[in-house]
């Protein structure tokens, strides 16, 4: 069976009076996230994941912030690209794990509603994503609040092979 996995990663700076999306969904939060886009840290990350297991650089080449197309874009959108790349050349998901860095919003609340969402997003079953989150303990940028980050892992099997 011929299997491919991504990674991605990805930051963004929060600023107040933005919504705060995370994979989709709008955690109700006073801080948002700063970016051209929607800015949604956890959906970024998974586009970047999928491109890089289907070979197709990253989320920048495809959508330049430089663009005002993308200006407060919905990122999902992003996401259905990779997506749509990876089923040309035959590439089904077959799961997705990501890790949201920062200190607040606490992600525990929220988890659930997250995961929902990107499975949708991702259009695959909830069982097959996972959404967990980490402080860095009050180190560095997170620690002190400035932002988030998010890590993304996927797996992806060609359906031919399945
Ligand atoms: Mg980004």
């Amino acid at each position: 069976m011929m299997i491919r996995v991504g990674q991605g990663f990805d930051v963004h700076r929060f600023r107040a009076g933005r919504p705060l999306y995370l994979g989709g969904y709008e955690v109700p939060s006073a801080v948002g996230l700063d970016g051209h886009s929607d800015a949604d840290v956890v959906l970024h990350a998974v586009t970047d994941a999928v491109l890089g297991a289907v070979g197709e650089g990253d989320i920048g080449l495809h959508f330049p912030p430089s663009d005002p197309r993308w200006r407060d874009a919905d990122s999902t959108v992003f996401l259905r690209h990779a997506l749509e790349l990876a089923a040309r050349k035959d590439l089904a998901l077959s799961n997705c794990d990501v890790t949201v860095v920062g200190e607040r919003p606490k992600i525990n609340p929220h988890r659930d509603a997250i995961r929902d969402a990107l499975a949708e997003a991702l259009a695959i079953p909830s069982d097959c994503v996972n959404v967990k989150a980490t402080t860095t303990e009050g180190l560095g940028w997170t620690g002190r609040g400035e932002g988030l980050a998010c890590l993304a892992i996927v797996l992806m099997t060609c359906r031919e092979t399945e």
